[in-house]
């Protein structure tokens, strides 16, 4: 603010200046010449005119400068006349006859030429130094532009949100989250009166983290904590803090500071705090000394707040594991709020939300939607209703239909279908089989979730898909559940096997998506014969990046038992699927000859065929 001031007061000051100049240059060169400026009306005569209109005795007064003669006639009017040069105008008049006593009626007045040399001189020194003056003028306009942005690299760039924005976002805007809103609700109250909660005593969280998955509505929040308590609103995201310079994230996070302090009550928000607040001394990757100054730089501010500051900051990330434990101590981010996927019954209020400017047809059930779609977040909500629209604009219709949404729940799950991708034969016989194989298996084994879908059609990067979709909500899994998903996993594998006695390449991604499962539930989830107890600590590696590697806290006799465990398991699931794949054979051709002829069986027509 202080250099702003400054450099409006610089600005009014060169104006000035710049004023100064142009009105004594112009003085200067009227000095020089001054008919330049006065308007010359005035008619010009010869010098035997001027000695006619003396015989005549009409001429009051003649006023002589150098050359130029200006002529007063007794009827006011005025002449011009210019004066042979080296002779007197006297000497030039006394060619002509002119009576001696008319002479003597006319006064001669003869102006002294002072000014000229004077102008000469000031233009010799002047002109230069007028020149220099403008040139240091412009000169110093263009640096000082150019030094405000070096000065500026080292300044926030937060985003001050103005109050009134148009698309101002509000808890309205925030579908579901209801605990959350709560929480959030009492620092908007401090906000809106924070004097009410100073008398009382009472401290308000400084520092308050939103914690979650990416896309479930963390920065959606803190924009509606903004709008609802009409404060201003400082935005900034973690990365913006980090420049390629040693010492400009710091000085960043300390002007961010500085601004808010002068704008109380205020509200900061950090998005991506993870990208800054990583624990200190984590990678080996260098780069790390400008996060850590920033970071430091971040936890003295935090630190510095007076007990009555009216400022708030919110962060959010969504890798709490990740955070430098400093941030989480008391007095900083103490405070945590977990935003997680909505459930089905936000799902539909988020879908309702972003419906709102869509023209539906009548026929349309959200609810539906929200029930195909467990473990969607709010963004991949948004997602289906944008391309529902997109795809009605496609199919040139007037309304969104139920089926435009659904087939956009597909397209954001997997991608968009590529028809084009054609499949031989032979292929197509190989990606049938394969899905049949998991659809088979998924509808014969114990809990699982029913097939939605299956289809050939390759999509995104899969050759062809089965879809199953969850009828409830599922909390927590079991061991059997766990064992039923990999079996179905391994359906297509075992199908490929059964028919063509040896496996394509295609099912290399269930086989991984398995062996994981596999290992977690022997090393995470103590459902193993190895009892209750968790192999292989998360911990904080001071001098790898930990999070790619996960220490090793088990001996190498221990870690034999685990692969022996994981192949128990994956043989358990491999042989339940087998048994329902060679008991149900006649209904696996069934459903793999449907499925070549129609590339993609709904959920009813497969039923029916299993039935
Ligand atoms: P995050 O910051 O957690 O990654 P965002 O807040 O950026 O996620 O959410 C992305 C988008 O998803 C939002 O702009 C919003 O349109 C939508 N969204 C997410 N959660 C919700 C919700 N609870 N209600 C309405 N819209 C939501
Ligand atoms: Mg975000
Ligand atoms: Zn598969």
């Amino acid at each position: 603010m202080k250099k702003k001031n400054l450099f409006f007061g610089g600005l009014f000051k060169n104006i000035i200046f710049i004023v100064l100049i142009f009105i004594s240059l112009g003085v200067l060169l009227s000095f020089l010449n001054p008919s330049l400026f006065k308007k010359d009306t005035t008619e010009e005569i010869s010098i035997p005119k001027l000695a006619q209109y003396i015989n005549d005795g009409e001429v009051s007064k003649v006023e002589v400068l150098k050359n130029d003669v200006t002529v007063y006639l007794l009827d006011e009017t005025v002449l011009k006349i210019k004066k042979e040069e080296g002779i007197t105008l006297t000497e030039n008049l006394s060619y002509y006859n002119i009576e001696e006593s008319k002479l003597q009626e006319v006064n001669f007045v003869y102006k002294e030429d002072v000014s000229e040399a004077f102008v000469f001189f000031l233009l010799m020194i002047g002109l230069p130094f007028i020149l220099i003056l403008i040139f240091f003028f412009f000169f110093l306009k263009k640096t000082k532009g150019s030094l405000n942005q070096t000065f500026d690299f080292t300044k926030t760039k937060a985003k001050l949100l103005s109050r009134n924005l148009k698309d101002k976002v509000t808890f309205k805007n925030v579908a579901g989250l209801k605990e959350e809103k709560e929480e959030l609700s009492e620092v908007v109250d401090f906000l809106k009166s924070p004097e009410k909660y100073l008398k009382m005593g009472a401290k308000i969280p400084k520092g308050i983290l939103l914690v979650g998955p990416a896309g479930c509505g963390k920065t959606l929040l803190a924009r509606a904590v903004a709008g609802e308590s009409n404060v201003p609103f400082f935005y900034v995201s973690g990365s913006s803090f980090m420049e390629l310079f040693v010492g400009v994230g710091s000085s960043r996070v300390r002007s961010l500071f500085e601004n808010a302090k002068k704008q109380q009550p205020c509200l900061i928000f950090i998005d991506e705090l993870d990208s800054i607040g990583k624990a200190r001394g984590l990678s080996i990757s260098g780069g790390n000394e400008e996060r850590e100054q920033t970071l430091n730089q971040l936890l003295t501010e935090m630190d510095g707040f007076e007990k009555n500051d009216k400022i708030i900051i919110l962060g959010a990330t969504n890798r709490l594991d990740v955070l430098d434990p400093a941030l989480l101590r008391p007095g900083r981010f103490d405070r945590k709020v977990v935003v997680n996927l909505p459930d089905i019954k936000e799902r539909e209020e988020i879908l309702n939300i972003h419906a709102t400017s869509k023209p539906l047809d009548e026929k349309v059930n959200l609810r539906e939607v929200a029930e195909r779609t467990p473990g969607f977040t709010g963004a991949d909500l948004e997602n289906v209703m944008n391309e529902s629209a997109i795809l009605t604009v496609k199919n040139k219709e007037s309304k969104i239909v139920q089926k435009s949404i659904l087939e956009s729940i597909e397209k954001v799950l997997l991608g968009p279908e590529k028809k084009s991708k054609i499949l031989s034969k032979e292929e197509k016989a190989i990606a049938a089989y394969h899905e049949s194989g998991h659809a088979l298996v998924a509808s014969f084994v114990p809990n699982s979730e029913p097939v939605r879908k299956i289809s050939i059609i390759s999509r995104g990067l899969a050759a062809g898909y089965t879809l199953q979709v969850p009828e409830k909500e599922r909390n927590f899994k079991r061991r059997s559940d766990f064992i039923s998903e990999i079996a179905v996993l391994l359906g297509g594998y075992l199908s490929e096997q059964m028919i063509f006695g040896e496996v394509s390449s295609g099912a290399s991604e269930d086989l991984r998506r398995a062996s994981h499962l596999a290992r977690k539930i022997v090393k995470e989830l103590g459902m193993s014969s190895l009892g209750p107890v968790t192999f292989g600590e998360r911990e904080r590696e001071v001098f790898l990046g930990y999070e790619s590697n996960e220490s090793k806290n088990y001996s190498e006799e221990t870690s034999v038992k685990i692969d022996s465990e994981v192949k128990n398991i994956i043989f358990e699931a491999e042989k339940k699927a087998k048994d329902i794949l060679e008991r149900k054979k006649d209904i696996l051709e069934k459903v793999t000859k449907e499925l070549i002829a129609r590339e993609t069986l709904e959920r009813e027509e497969y039923e029916k065929i299993i039935k």
